[in-house]
């Protein structure tokens, strides 16, 4: 089925009492931060034409506020730098109805979101204002969205993220963070010639040297040092460059950040990589399955729980005490050194992914990848640094372990909304906390080499197989519903249902050309 723009396949049903998502109702998971007032407003326009003069000194010209829909596409409104300051204040206009947008730009609707009437006003975080040195003249700052009457949408992923982050520091926790970030570099021509015409454009491999080979550095080694300065320039902390399995495909990974911070560097990063992409004449596909027969992009998720006051969690007094926040995935005696904090939020997260793929692996072609044995961790299971495991453990070497040590969420894809997926895992994650959870037995092969009885002895299951089976679980998940809301529950549901009403009966490949350029 299409949708054309504009025209809900799916008739609205009444809202909820208590309004829409501009109603502030806490029970569709608002937010009680205090609405802005106009002492903020003040402070804010203060502080923005203060950053609109620094920027102009570096000829910036315009600020791209981004914010990220519940399909994980980038959208933006952006602002001459003379506007900054009545952005910061008021905000820029923008239709709630973004929030159901589809893939291919079509609308549905939900419960909470739907219809062409309505504005929200996109504020841009001025704290994470950057030139964007890959598009000279411009700059980046994600924004946060509220309603007109100065409260939180309740559906900002932003501002949910926050609010998660919040709830585990009300525990003494905190969260580091990071998404590594792959993609697949293909000639322009391809994309260009058909991308606008619902994203079906050709791939075009634009380097042919061997997986992980130093052949695609030197062939492509202009434009990676220009991603890499743009990257530098914007002030992003890059950990590592290489190249990656797939045709045409890198992987850049930076350091870790609090979870609100990582996501905002996951979506500068992105767009840089796009934007220095097309400077070269190239054109970057971040989406799970690239082409239909190879292996695809992966949006694996860094994390690690750091106790603040330096203790265990449980009254024991931390070695870190007085020097700071302390990590719980090490220096334990839980398994490879877990506290059991640390050992509980990673069997929150193991016990719940069914649920979260359907936020984290978002999209219809993202169980093209998450296939067995790709490295996409199709089972559920944990293992140490085993890349078959949906959750990875990472010491780190010896020495580095007190920092170092963090699991990886591996079933994850570029489609997924970096705010969202944080929130979901952070809210997984707390809830092992909070009922002192443990980890099943580490698994350290891939789980398809055992006979189907073995697997189900040891207690691996394979994940969801279809968008279809992870929205179910997702639907059927209270601890998920409760941290995220009703209205972010039901709109993520919407919209994962008409994406899969979109595709439903295309071919794998033509999943993989409708998907190929729109994330
Ligand atoms: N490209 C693989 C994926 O789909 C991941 C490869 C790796 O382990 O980094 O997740
Ligand atoms: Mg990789």
């Amino acid at each position: 089925m299409t949708t054309e723009p504009g025209r809900p396949d799916v008739p609205p049903t009444t809202p909820p009492e208590g309004g829409g998502p501009d109603g502030g109702n806490p029970a569709l998971g608002g937010f009680e931060t205090a609405a802005l007032d106009a002492a903020e407003r003040a402070r804010l326009g203060h502080r923005a034409a203060e950053a609109a003069r620094r920027l102009a000194g570096q000829d910036i010209v315009a600020v791209a506020l981004t914010w990220v829909d519940v399909g994980g596409i980038t959208r933006t409104k952006t602002v001459p730098v003379q506007r900054l300051e009545h952005a910061a204040s008021w905000g820029v206009g923008m239709a709630p109805s973004f929030d159901v947008f589809l893939l291919d730009d079509s609308i549905v609707s939900g419960r909470y979101i739907g219809g062409p009437a309505g504005d929200l006003r996109l504020h841009p975080d001025l704290d994470r204002l950057v030139p964007m040195a890959a598009l000279p003249g411009w700059a980046h700052a994600p924004a946060s969205r509220y309603a007109q009457d100065g409260t939180v949408h309740p559906l900002d992923a932003r501002a949910l993220l926050r609010r998660e982050t919040d709830r585990l520091a009300a525990g003494g926790w905190s969260v580091r963070t990071a998404f590594e970030i792959e993609w697949a570099v293909s000639d322009a021509a391809g994309y260009k010639a058909t991308a606008s015409a619902g994203g079906t454009g050709g791939f075009s491999p634009a380097c042919h040297g061997p997986a992980y080979g130093m052949t695609r550095i030197s062939e492509l080694s202009r434009y990676l040092r220009d991603l890499l300065r743009a990257l530098q320039a914007s002030g992003v902390s890059v950990d590592q460059l290489h190249p990656e399995y797939a045709a045409g495909q890198y992987e850049l990974s930076v350091a870790a950040e609090d979870p609100v911070g990582a996501a905002d560097t996951a979506v500068l990063v992105r767009e840089t990589i796009r934007a220095v992409s097309f400077d070269h004449d190239l054109a970057a596909s971040f989406s799970p399955k690239v082409e239909a027969d190879r292996v695809g992009n992966g949006g694996h998720v860094h994390l690690s729980l750091w106790r603040e006051d330096g203790g265990d969690g449980a009254g024991a007094p931390g070695t870190g005490a007085g020097t700071g926040a302390v990590n719980a995935m090490a220096g334990g005696t839980g398994p490879y050194g877990m506290t059991p904090a640390g050992e509980a939020f990673a069997a929150g997260i193991l016990a719940r992914l069914p649920a979260l793929l359907a936020i984290g692996a978002p999209s219809v072609a993202s169980y093209l990848r998450l296939v067995p044995s790709h490295w996409a961790g199709a089972y559920s299971c944990w293992g140490l640094e085993n890349r078959e495991a949906a959750l990875r453990f990472i010491t780190g070497a010896a020495g580095e372990r007190a920092t170092a040590a963090n699991l990886e969420v591996k079933c994850f894809d570029g489609a997924a909304n970096p705010y969202l997926a944080l929130a979901a895992l952070l809210a997984a994650g707390r809830a092992g906390v909070g009922a002192g959870a443990v980890l099943p037995a580490p698994f350290d092969a891939d789980p398809a080499g055992l006979p189907a009885a073995e697997r189900a002895a040891r207690g691996i299951a394979p994940l969801p197989s279809s968008l279809g089976e992870a929205v179910a679980a997702f639907e059927a998940d209270g601890v998920l519903r409760e941290a995220l809301g009703e209205a972010v529950t039901d709109t993520v549901t919407a919209v994962r249902r008409g994406e899969i009403a979109l595709l439903d009966g295309a071919t794998p490949q033509e999943v993989a050309a409708a998907t190929r350029w729109r994330h």
